[in-house]
């Protein structure tokens, strides 16, 4: 399926195959235009059904997008706490949350609720999201204007009683779910709650009962830090739709990310100077994503690792011992056999390890090999700017590489693997910190991102559900048995 001419995208197609419009300053964002250059794997090409989609849906952003006549009707009737019977336009609020990966993740998952239902996508920018994403939506903005009604609506929580699941659970909602609620039961609005420990009467959300009542609910506060996209897929109502937008469901974030999240231009300064300086020059270049934790010491176990899975699959060279016959050096500056590095990581051990064993010990197959890490910031930071953009430039620089490998379970490295189309190869949670995993690594089956909390059970059937029962490409994850995965 992969690699066939007509699936694939053309380098020099700065539009990515008609996913992106022209027509936006390109000194705003000069990532928008610029990206397709920097990639050696073009990547995937959209449908046009998709294409189709996502144009329909620029102009429903306009039409109701902040700035509007039916976007001001629309703050009115939130204010006011009553519904109407048919809202002209109806919108879904993006809370991200947690790590950049997670809140990455998160707004991808809410444009594809919006796409399939129809809603306007605005983002809530307090986390600093528009310091990171320039505006994906040409003549309209993604960026929830400041005053937004709803009472902290940032810190709403499980507790909150308009979650969808306290709704239910409080029969506010859906008491008889096989009518369509009366306009007059239908709350103004209704808060989506979709984190780790969302209820299972939020998780229900998948099915298509809940669907049709949230339909007329105008307007929706989602938080997540999850990647829902194979939980849409449950829906009878949005399957349909989804085949046809995705006629690869292993490409989903693929596309969805490639569209939504352009790097501001701070941010691709970041990306592309560390680009051009470090790696541009070798001709292959190979992406490490260590993902440790501030408080975890440096691992001689996690290094081998390293070295034995990106060794076992050619990745990098073995070194020779010491003594060992040489082949002959190359001539200075002949980029034929040099391979380019980029380690990222929270620590600096692992690349000041892999560096000096390159330098150390020539390279088995006489490739030159320089290892490369943009930051070292010892532990994650919530709410600095600075750490933030370092985070985003380093995922995006990893999602140019050639070959990547990752850390499992980890949503910076998805965002990478799904930007750049590349099935990584995972570097597996070992059992206890003083062993080394055997295989130390395996081949992603899909490029998608794991969603952790997939639903599996269903209320109004009381019933337990495994969604490969009914999705035959959603599928357990290889790194988290409990997670549902696109294939
Ligand atoms: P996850 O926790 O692995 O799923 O990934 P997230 O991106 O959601 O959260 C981890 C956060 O820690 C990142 O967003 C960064 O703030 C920080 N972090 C983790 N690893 C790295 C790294 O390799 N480089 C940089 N710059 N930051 C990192």
């Amino acid at each position: 399926r992969k690699g066939s001419s007509d699936l694939t995208l053309r380098h020099d197609d700065r539009l990515l195959g008609g996913l992106l419009v022209d027509g936006f300053d390109e000194e705003s964002c000069h990532s928008r235009y610029q990206s397709a250059m920097y990639r050696r794997n073009p990547g995937r090409r959209p449908s046009p059904y998709l294409i189709a989609k996502l144009r329909r849906h620029e102009a429903l952003q306009r039409r109701c997008g902040p700035g509007t006549a039916a976007y001001s009707d629309a703050l009115e009737q939130l204010k006011s706490g009553k519904s109407v019977a048919s809202p002209e336009c109806r919108y879904i609020v993006s809370l991200p949350y947690q790590g950049l990966g997670n809140r990455i993740l998160a707004v991808a998952s809410a444009f594809l609720y919006a796409l399939l239902t129809d809603r306007v996508l605005l983002i809530d920018p307090s986390d600093g999201m528009d310091e990171l994403l320039c505006e994906p939506f040409l003549g309209a903005t993604w960026l929830l204007p400041p005053g937004f009604p709803l009472a902290g609506y940032a810190t709403f929580s499980n507790d909150t009683a308009e979650t969808y699941g306290n709704m239910l659970r409080n029969k506010v909602i859906g008491a008889d779910a096989a009518a369509d609620i009366s306009p007059a039961q239908t709350p103004a609005f209704a808060y989506v709650y979709l984190h780790s420990d969302a209820s299972a009467h939020d998780k229900n959300f998948f099915w298509d009962e809940d669907q049709r009542l949230l339909r007329d609910i105008q307007w929706l506060v989602m938080r997540t830090d999850n990647y829902i996209v194979p939980g849409l897929f449950l829906a009878n109502a949005f399957r349909g739709e989804l085949d046809l937008m995705f006629p690869e469901p292993d490409a989903v974030f693929h596309h969805l990310g490639r569209y939504l999240f352009h790097p501001t231009n701070h941010v691709w300064g970041l990306v592309t100077r560390y680009h051009n300086a470090y790696l541009a020059g070798a001709a292959q270049h190979v992406g490490i994503q260590v993902r440790v934790f501030g408080a975890q010491p440096n691992s001689p176990e996690l290094l081998e690792q390293i070295t034995s899975c990106t060794q076992r699959h050619k990745l990098l060279s073995e070194v020779l011992a010491a003594g060992e016959p040489m082949t002959m050096p190359p001539p200075p500056a002949s980029r034929a056999k040099s391979k380019a590095v980029l380690v990222t990581s929270l620590k600096p051990w692992y690349h000041e390890k892999l560096k000096s064993m390159y330098w150390e010990h020539a390279a088995a197959n006489g490739e030159v090999v320089s290892v490369h890490q943009p930051s070292h910031e010892e532990f994650q930071r919530f709410g600095v700017r600075s750490h933030d953009a370092k985070a985003w430039a380093e995922i995006y620089l990893l999602s140019l590489a050639d070959a990547l490998v990752t850390t499992s379970q980890s949503t910076f490295g998805y965002v990478a693997q799904g930007l750049g189309g590349l099935r990584p190869w995972v570097m597996y949670k070992p059992d206890n910190d003083t062993t080394v995993p055997d295989p130390p690594c395996g081949r992603a089956v899909s490029m998608e991102p794991c969603f952790f909390a997939a639903p599996n059970y269903n209320l109004w059937k009381k019933q337990w559900l495994d969604a490969s029962t009914i999705v035959p490409h959603v599928q357990r994850c290889a790194d988290f048995a409990w997670g549902g995965l696109m294939l």
